[in-house]
């Protein structure tokens, strides 16, 4: 199959012969057909899928007909709008739009918060057809009365599952209710909670399902390794791993803020070119890092989860797991950032004892043990061999010996970061016509339902509870524990 196939205009066959793509993505594959016809869409994917090109070549296609050159603003109003729960996904997203749609009369602008609204101001002032925003910034301008939706023809909800664990959803409702009504809505999210449901039984029309192969299913061309270490031993192990393996780029993960900028120092104390990119970090201070680390002048980039959430870049060979994340799930979204679009890619965890009750966690998700690899002179010592305790598997002891994180400092139960599964509701999804059989759309990234032990009930938000969008958006999201 070719872009060509699916019906694409020649501008933008063009722009992506431009950008080296040779065939479309599953998910390009099933999306961009119906986009086109002006259905509503309602996709499991997650970054990494080829979903941004899915959502935004057929939405270009449809916006082609107002592409104009008149330097009057009233001839670019918006048309569209993208919203993203994270800055650096919108600052992606937009270099998408601006990728694909170079050989199109169409205009686009980024919107996100943590840097002066004068400039956002002054491009929304000359008309943009296609607007990328975070919502808090977005409703900023709502305010200032510096945005006008009244032309919007398409709205597109990217990584809804993150909007709602960052707690936007109330945010993103007040967009909704300014939008028309008469528009073609798109929504993705890589889990589908039932909060996610209502969302989209709200936002959409008799939307059409895009099931793209569960991540894990999916992601056959990442190789797993787990290196057994004694925790003291982990940031030598690092060092000694990224010094002999010569792996080039390397995003290293971690559990806390404080933890990245550690790791970050003592890697460029043993002569490692490294930079952390975290929550207390300034905007500027994190594009900076994670240009350098695009463009290759850093070669370890130490993140935390949730800042993190979107990075793509390109070809990175190697994901390294310096502690394992508290869910199953976030392993599946960090080692998302290798093996992209088909190339293949490693993903390695370093492993300590008392995290074993997290790795079996991560091994169930996947349905297979991940390969143990033993380095010599940095071994776990010998209870990392020890049967767990029974009780210890399940997610209810997914933290090991870590106690569960508490709510953030100062963080309204709204507002908290999901760290848990969703709620028991969510997997008794009813099989979805269309679907394979085994397929829980709420939950594309699971395991079977009866595979799962009963997790804690999230906090509920609390009724009339004003978001505090300023903070989460400042830190792309809420810190964790000592985050
Ligand atoms: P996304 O899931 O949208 O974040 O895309 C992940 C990565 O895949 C990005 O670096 C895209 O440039 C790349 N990509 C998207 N579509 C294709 C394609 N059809 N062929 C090759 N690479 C692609």
């Amino acid at each position: 199959m070719s872009f060509a196939d699916l019906g694409l205009m020649p501008e933008l066959l063009k722009a992506v012969t431009d950008a080296g793509y040779a065939e479309p993505t599953p998910i390009q594959a099933q999306a961009i057909p119906i986009i086109l016809a002006g259905k509503d869409v309602m996709g499991g994917a997650q970054t990494g899928t080829g979903k941004t090109a899915g959502f935004t070549l057929p939405l270009l296609q449809r916006l082609s007909r107002h592409a104009n050159t008149s330097p009057s603003p009233a001839r670019h109003p918006v048309r569209a709008l993208i919203l993203t729960p994270t800055r650096e996904l919108a600052m992606q997203v937009h270099e998408s739009v601006v990728t694909y749609s170079k050989h199109l009369a169409l205009r686009s602008v980024v919107i996100y918060g943590g840097v002066d609204m004068r400039a956002q101001m002054e491009q929304l002032r000359l008309g943009r057809e296609i607007v990328v925003a975070t919502p808090g910034r977005l409703l900023d301008h709502v305010e200032q009365k510096t945005v006008n939706f009244g032309a919007v023809e398409v709205l597109v909800l990217d990584e809804a599952d993150r909007m709602l664990d960052m707690g936007f959803i109330p945010d993103v409702k007040r967009i909704l209710a300014l939008l028309p009504k008469e528009r073609q809505s798109l929504l993705f999210s890589a889990t589908f909670s039932e909060e996610i449901k209502r969302l989209a039984d709200s936002m959409l029309r008799n939307p059409q399902l895009i099931e793209v192969a569960r991540r894990n299913a999916a992601a056959d061309n990442i190789t797993h390794r787990v290196h057994p270490v004694a925790q003291d031993l982990k940031r030598q192990v690092l060092a000694h791993l990224i010094k002999t393996q010569d792996l080039g780029q390397v995003l290293v993960f971690v559990a806390t803020k404080f933890g990245a900028s550690r790791l970050a120092h003592y890697l460029g104390r043993m002569g490692i070119s490294a930079d952390a990119i975290h929550g207390d970090k300034s905007q500027q201070q994190r594009t900076e890092a994670l240009e350098a680390f695009k463009a290759g002048r850093v070669s370890v980039l130490v993140a935390t989860d949730v800042a993190a959430r979107g990075l793509d870049v390109e070809d990175l060979p190697q994901v390294i797991n310096f502690e394992l994340p508290h869910t199953p799930e976030d392993y599946i979204h960090r080692i998302g950032r290798t093996g992209r679009a088909g190339k293949s890619g490693t993903a390695v965890s370093l492993v300590c004892a008392e995290e074993r009750g997290r790795l079996a966690e991560i091994e169930k998700l996947l349905k297979r043990p991940l390969e143990q690899v033993k380095l010599e002179g940095f071994e776990a010592g010998a209870e990392f061999k020890e049967p767990l305790e029974r009780g210890k598997r399940g997610r209810t002891a997914a933290h090991g010996s870590t106690p569960p994180a508490p709510a953030p400092r100062g963080a309204k139960p709204g507002r908290e970061p999901r760290r848990g599964p969703p709620p028991p509701a969510a997997r008794a999804a009813p099989a979805r016509p269309g679907a394979t059989p085994d397929f829980d759309w709420r939950k594309p990234y699971e395991p079977a339902p009866d595979s799962f032990i009963e997790p804690p009930l999230p906090i509920p938000p609390r009724p009339g509870h004003k978001p505090r969008r300023q903070i989460a958006a400042l830190l792309g999201g809420l810190p964790k524990k000592n985050e």
